[in-house]
């Protein structure tokens, strides 16, 4: 137990989930003035934003882009967290199922797409800032394609391009209105990795005065009744946190689990409605790129996806040195592991043969979850997400299921801004 805690402390605020969303929260909570103490199961903080070092080079947990200009660019400037970084250029590989792979220049002039299909598809890339994010709110994109004249491979194009600013593959789900919002955005690669915000949201957390306790597993909670002190979070270990309000950065399932018997009925329907979205990734570091000139592909035929991080952000002490990320959008099925892994290792064959001589370390994980929540047509993507507010009183969400704005880490943001907010709001009204 920390020395800044102590056995029968009533914390204003315990934040479920150590994650970059339990992280902001907390700072942001903390800076208000309120008690937090952020309880977080794994041994170190951070989550599905942490990095992992070693061996001279930083890994991510998959491929991870910083999409700018919204909530999380918000939020992290209101901390104080910056994440520099490059940007990766426009040059992109296309890899069809068979045949050559090309290059953007060679998918406009050669004939990989007909003289229609050209049209078609340039005028929806070149049109994007005029078209209606709004009006296409609860389109799924395969109908959306269909009605602006997207079909054959300027289909498959558009598909890509979707799926990379979403990571969503199924396209009879998939909003087309957040497809819209994402595609206007550009991103950022940040050097040192996302261990960089990371460090920089625990930073600000342990400087407001928040108290992060890693190695805190979280099996319940109850209602401790007395005034002021509204919740008990039970551990794994039988300890019981008191607090006043509760943050439960954490997926949909487990506030369903600890909090069902007391949340609105409406809203439990809404939780067990969130479907996660998976991945599976190949990372790489690698003591030489065998292609130089080959830095970022997609799939066409396939939901496939490569980038060379560390040629647009520092990750790799060697100069000569690069950091790869190979990944599968799985969608919301996880198929076999060794299946999968194969598929990743043949794209990564076409696009930088000989990579298996220069490899210095490899990581394959299977079916790792992107998002708690698909941005689904059918529910009006980010509209109809979970509430941050959960209905109970002093019982609040934050993550990339939660909340009306974003998607993928921006959710996680957004809905701990909003969770930071209403807590530090009611805590001072219970007070007063
Ligand atoms: C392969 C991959 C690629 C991605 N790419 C991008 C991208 O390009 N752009 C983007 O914006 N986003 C991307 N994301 C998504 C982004 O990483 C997440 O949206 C974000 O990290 C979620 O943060 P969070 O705090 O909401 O959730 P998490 O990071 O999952 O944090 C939840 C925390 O709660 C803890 N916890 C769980 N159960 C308990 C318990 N019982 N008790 C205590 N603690 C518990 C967990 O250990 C975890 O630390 C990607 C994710 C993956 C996996």
């Amino acid at each position: 137990m920390s020395e800044t805690m102590k056995q029968d402390q009533v914390w204003d605020i315990a934040v479920i989930g150590g994650g970059a969303a339990g992280l902001a929260a907390a700072a942001l909570a903390a800076r208000s003035g309120k008690s937090v103490v952020v309880l977080e199961k794994a041994p170190s903080l951070g989550g599905r934003s942490a990095s992992r070092r070693g061996n001279g080079a930083v890994w991510n947990l998959g491929a991870h882009a910083l999409y700018r200009g919204g909530a999380a660019e918000r939020v992290l400037a209101r901390l104080n967290v910056s994440a520099p970084g490059g940007s990766p250029g426009p040059l992109v590989h296309w890899v069809p199922g068979k045949g050559e792979t090309v290059s953007t220049p060679g998918l406009l002039l050669g004939r990989t797409l007909n003289g229609v299909e050209k049209r078609r598809f340039l005028r929806f890339y070149l049109g994007l800032r005029k078209l209606d994010p709004h009006s296409a709110t609860g389109v799924n994109w395969n109908d959306w394609m269909a009605s602006n004249g997207l079909s054959g491979r300027a289909a498959d194009v558009a598909s890509a391009l979707a799926r990379l600013s979403t990571y969503v593959g199924d396209n009879d789900r998939l909003d087309a209105g957040v497809v819209l919002r994402q595609l206007r955005r550009s991103v950022v690669y940040p050097h040192g990795g996302w261990q960089t915000i990371v460090d920089g949201l625990a930073a600000r957390a342990a400087e407001a005065g928040a108290v992060c306790r890693t190695s805190a597993n979280v099996t319940g909670a109850e209602r401790a009744g007395e005034t002021g002190g509204g919740w008990a979070i039970l551990l794994s270990d039988g300890e019981r946190i008191r607090a006043g309000n509760v943050i439960a950065a954490v997926e949909p399932a487990l506030v369903a689990r600890w909090f069902g018997t007391w949340l609105p009925t409406s809203y439990e329907a809404a939780l067990r409605r969130q479907t996660p979205v998976y991945a599976s990734t190949l990372d790489l570091h690698l003591r030489r790129l065998p292609q130089r000139n080959r830095l970022f592909a997609l799939g066409l035929d396939r939901p496939l996806y490569f980038s060379v991080h560390s040629h647009w952000s520092r990750l790799c002490d060697d100069p000569e040195h690069a950091v790869v990320h190979v990944m599968r959008y799985d969608g919301e099925r996880k198929d076999d592991p060794e299946a999968s892994r194969g598929e990743l290792e043949r794209f990564l064959d076409r696009l930088q043969p000989g990579w298996r001589e220069l490899t210095e370390r490899a990581r394959y994980l299977p079916h790792v979850t992107v998002m708690h929540g698909l941005p689904d047509a059918g529910m009006r993507g980010v509209e109809g997400r979970p509430a941050v507010d959960t209905g109970i009183g002093g019982v609040y969400v934050a993550g990339d299921w939660a909340g009306p704005e974003g998607i993928l880490f921006e959710a996680s943001l957004a809905s701990a801004e909003e969770a930071a907010r209403l807590a530090v709001q009611n805590r001072t009204a219970e007070r007063s």
